[in-house]
């Protein structure tokens, strides 16, 4: 390049000097004549400029400049072209880096079931999985919106203006889709909040769980709290001396049945308690459902002909491999139902059998039936249907409840049909 700038000055000072030379030497043009000369002595400058610089930045000009390829350029600038080149280097590895953590952030949050967004400090979204969508039951926003379009609800803006405020927040959002827990993080450096990073999380479960528990719980107290109210009010009297000797009688059996009521009820929560924790002793063992069903009705044989009830016992001696003390519960409480809730002097059959891989224990009755808006909901804790006929029957509501988790501890599944002349209750049990 230096050659060719060379080149060119020494050019126009040759042209130059011969052109002084010669009107020096000729001594003839006048003053006007010599500036009109040089004008186009000038001009002539001008053109070869013109011609030879853009001969001179043509090789800088056609440098690729993310490929460069000093060797093919002038050697002046063979140091600045190598600096470009590994600064390019430099670039575009970090480039790579970037792109490859960018998918792989992506791939791990495109996975997750739980939502997770990123805004900056302006609330603008940086980063939302289809997660979060999905939890919030919306479809995914254009890039560059805020994080308030998310959700229009007041409790989800609160939570994030604290994160905004750099306060870790946290809220419940209800709706169709289910219940959402949202924590939102701020992202601080030093004094700054540079953003926010939310997590969504699915707590429906979760919360029916909560809620059942504390059901459960309120039940419970009350359950317990009837019966005693009875012993208590009848043993002040008996305390304070007003009850007349003749009724010690009728008021002692009083307390025996409260007290009875109360001893079934706590067998039946601890019995929910232990199948609800799993921590039922693994206490498998042979089973043969038909002699332990003959079993269970000698049991209840007073019950049912107390009501002149009677009961029958078909099908195979099939053998279940199980938690004797469950099965039992279970074939117990479908019996006693079956003759609790059946019409004096009517009748219920158990029958043991097997399809393919299952046992089977089908017990049917002939007794008062269960509603349609009722069936649905028999296996709920302290469900009683018809309240004001149940009342009069002995029960806790935990029975089928009892049934249906001890059922479910051994992989198999309960359903009933019922009408006006009986119910039938089929428990299916996996054979191994
Ligand atoms: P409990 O018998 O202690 O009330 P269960 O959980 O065993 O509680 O039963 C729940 C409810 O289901 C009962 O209160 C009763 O209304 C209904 N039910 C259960 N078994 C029968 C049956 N064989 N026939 C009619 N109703 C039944």
């Amino acid at each position: 390049m230096t050659k060719k700038i060379f080149f060119s000055i020494f050019i126009t000072s040759v042209l130059s000097v011969a052109v002084a030379m010669f009107l020096t030497v000729s001594g003839q043009q006048t003053l006007k004549e010599i500036i009109r000369i040089f004008f186009y002595i000038f001009l002539v400058v001008c053109a070869l400029s013109v011609i030879l610089s853009k001969n001179i930045v043509k090789p800088v000009k056609n440098i690729d400049l993310d490929n460069p390829k000093p060797r093919k350029s002038y050697k002046e600038l063979f140091p600045i072209l190598d600096r470009l080149k590994a600064q390019n280097g430099k670039v575009n590895r970090q480039k790579t880096e970037l792109i490859n953590s960018r998918e792989q952030f992506s791939i791990i949050t495109e996975n997750m079931k739980e939502g997770i967004i990123i805004a900056d400090s302006k609330t603008v979204i940086l980063a939302c999985n289809s997660g979060a969508y999905r939890l919030l039951g919306i479809e995914p926003l254009k890039k560059g919106q805020s994080i308030y379009a998310l959700s229009q609800e007041d409790i989800f803006r609160r939570c994030i203006q604290d994160a905004m405020g750099g306060r870790n927040a946290e809220c419940l959002l209800k709706s169709e889709q289910g219940d959402r827990k949202i924590i939102a993080s701020p992202a601080n450096s030093a004094e700054t909040i540079n953003g926010i990073v939310v997590f969504i999380l699915d707590v429906t479960e979760q919360q029916k769980l909560e809620n059942m528990r504390r059901e459960f719980t309120s039940n419970v107290s009350h359950e317990l709290k009837t019966p005693l109210t009875t012993i208590y009010g009848i043993s002040d009297m008996l305390a304070n001396g007003i009850v007349k000797p003749e009724d010690f009688t009728d008021f002692g059996q009083q307390i025996r049945n409260e007290a009875e009521r109360l001893i079934i009820l706590i067998d039946d929560i601890v019995s929910l308690s232990k199948l609800d924790e799993n921590s039922v002793p693994e206490q498998n063992e042979p089973i043969d459902l038909y002699s332990l069903s003959e079993e269970i009705l000698s049991r209840l044989s007073k019950n049912s002909s107390d009501r002149n009830i009677t009961s029958s016992l078909s099908g195979e001696h099939i053998v279940f491999t199980g938690n004797r003390t469950i099965i039992d519960e279970i074939i117990y409480n479908l019996c006693d139902n079956a003759i609790k809730y059946n019409v004096d002097g009517g009748s219920f059959d158990v029958r043991i059998s097997h399809i393919p891989m299952k046992a089977v224990i089908t017990v049917s009755d002939t007794g008062i039936g269960i509603s349609d808006e009722h069936i649905d909901r028999i296996f709920e804790r302290f469900y009683r249907a018809d309240k004001s006929h149940s009342r009069k029957i002995n029960g806790t509501g935990l029975g089928l409840s009892i049934v249906k988790h001890g059922v479910s501890y051994h992989g198999g599944t309960v359903r009933v049909t019922s009408s006006e002349k009986g119910s039938v209750f089929i428990v299916e049990l996996p054979l191994k």
